[in-house]
């Protein structure tokens, strides 16, 4: 292919990152090396689930595919794009388009009755800020380059949608124009992109404070490098213990006691019948039960199967092992609350006992939350895995091959797909051992909880 436009300065996600933050984008350029290690949980989520950009051109079938050959190579992309269009294609998927060292990939480019309309694919379930700046850049290096566009619009899912038999993508996807949106911003986009330029150029470091841009709108890679300073200083907190208020707490506690945890996977597409965009599917839980203070504990869980369906059989054995009198805690609330809603709402046969079951919750995060019980060793956090490790130093989720309830999720929507009968016992007892661990956590900080008083 010939006439490769020269190698871009900006692109679409470092001019969004530019926009967020000039020393992200120059640190991006410079300093990659300073960005913080994905989370296992955060890399889990990227590796999951079906890609929304791919399903989403099927609402545009029978396009032709302008993606570039290897990962970077964009400029081929474009020449690509451009002989497309010359061609007389009428639908293209990443038609990608250069002006003035600014490269933009639509993720779809549409002909119709000789106008061209533009779509960009978020996974997202609304319209957010950021993604009508996206779309203003986008419409500014199209228009620019010589491309009339009639429309630009936003293609994002539907989480209002609930899946009735085979997915229907009219439904799981909305659409939404911004062309107007996108035609107030050209001016100062065109005024960023010389900005960002310069920044791009700069032999040094822009001094930038941090602050709330750092998580908004993207949570920045940056940030351990940024913050480093700022966190050793919420480390030098005091320890604090209301005895007043734990005495509160734990004389609200009825038994005998259940200590209940839920394990949920989490999809863009819904893979089953009255399933939602995103809804948080049950697929495991795990409960400790305690007769009377300081007797023993025994412990009743249960993991879905991959093949089906996991809510009927979990809210069933759920209901079994919950038994009908005694406290339940839980390790914050609102999450397993809202899973018990939506599954009485599923299941209308047993509304009446999960009615009884959510009375009976009580959040084991909440002094923890509110400080009455904080020791500097939390380092600033009430999630459990910083509690217990802090009041109960012997214990922690090290040891463990699954640590985290994003690693869960991620080893559970895995399994679906493997075939090795070792493997697949492997992951389903190390899934078993992180569950019970996560409702053991809460007895022995419940234990710690009361010998501190
Ligand atoms: S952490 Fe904050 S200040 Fe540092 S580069 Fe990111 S956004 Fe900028």
């Amino acid at each position: 292919m010939t006439n490769l436009p020269p190698k871009h300065i900006l692109s679409k996600s470092t001019f969004m990152r530019g926009c967020q933050c000039p020393k992200s984008l120059w640190l991006h350029k410079y300093q990659p090396e300073l960005k913080d290690e994905m989370s296992e949980q955060q890399a889990s989520i990227f590796g999951m689930g079906t890609n929304i950009g791919e399903l989403a051109r099927d609402l545009f079938p029978g396009g032709v595919d302008a993606s570039p050959d290897t990962a970077y190579n964009y400029q081929w992309s474009v020449a690509k794009t451009a002989e497309y269009i010359e061609a007389g294609h009428e639908i293209i998927y990443e038609a990608a388009f250069q002006f003035n060292g600014v490269l933009a990939a639509l993720d779809i480019l549409v002909k119709r009755r000789g106008r061209w309309y533009g779509y960009e694919v978020k996974s997202s379930t609304k319209v957010k800020a950021a993604f009508i700046q996206d779309v203003a850049l986008q419409y500014y290096v199209i228009t620019n380059a010589g491309l009339a566009l009639s429309d630009i619009a936003l293609i994002y899912v539907n989480n209002k949608y609930r899946r009735k038999g085979s997915l229907d993508l009219e439904q799981l996807f909305c659409r939404q124009s911004l062309l107007k949106e996108a035609k107030e911003l050209q001016k100062s986009i065109a005024e960023t992109a010389a900005e960002l330029t310069e920044i791009v150029f700069a032999a040094q470091v822009p001094q930038i404070a941090t602050g709330k841009h750092c998580r908004i709108p993207y949570a920045c890679d940056f940030y351990g490098h940024c913050w480093k300073d700022v966190a050793e200083e919420i480390n030098e907190e005091i320890e604090q213990i209301n005895k007043k208020e734990l005495n509160a707490f734990v004389k609200q506690l009825r038994y005998p006691l259940s200590f209940m945890d839920f394990e949920t996977y989490m999809l863009a597409v819904p893979g089953y019948d009255g399933h939602w965009p995103y809804r948080q599917v049950p697929f495991q839980f795990s409960v400790h039960k305690q007769e009377k203070k300081g007797s023993d504990v025994q412990h009743v869980s249960f993991l879905a199967e991959t093949d089906c369906d996991p809510c009927p059989e979990f809210v069933e054995k759920l209901i079994a092992s919950l038994g009908k009198a005694g406290s339940i805690l839980v390790y914050n609330l609102s999450f397993e609350n809202t899973r018990l809603k939506e599954l009485k709402e599923d299941y209308p046969k047993y509304k009446k006992q999960i009615e009884k079951i959510q009375e009976r919750l009580v959040d084991l995060m909440v002094p923890f939350r509110k400080k009455h019980l904080y020791l500097p060793s939390m380092n600033g956090s009430y999630s459990i895995k910083a509690v217990l490790p802090a009041l109960v130093p012997e214990m922690n989720y090290d040891g463990l091959q699954i640590g985290n309830g994003g690693d869960a999720s991620a080893a559970f929507y895995q399994l679906r797909e493997e075939k090795d009968a070792v493997k697949i016992a492997e992951t389903r007892e190390a899934l078993l051992k992180y569950c019970e661990m996560d409702t053991m956590a809460m007895v022995r900080v419940l234990e710690k909880m009361r010998e501190m008083l």
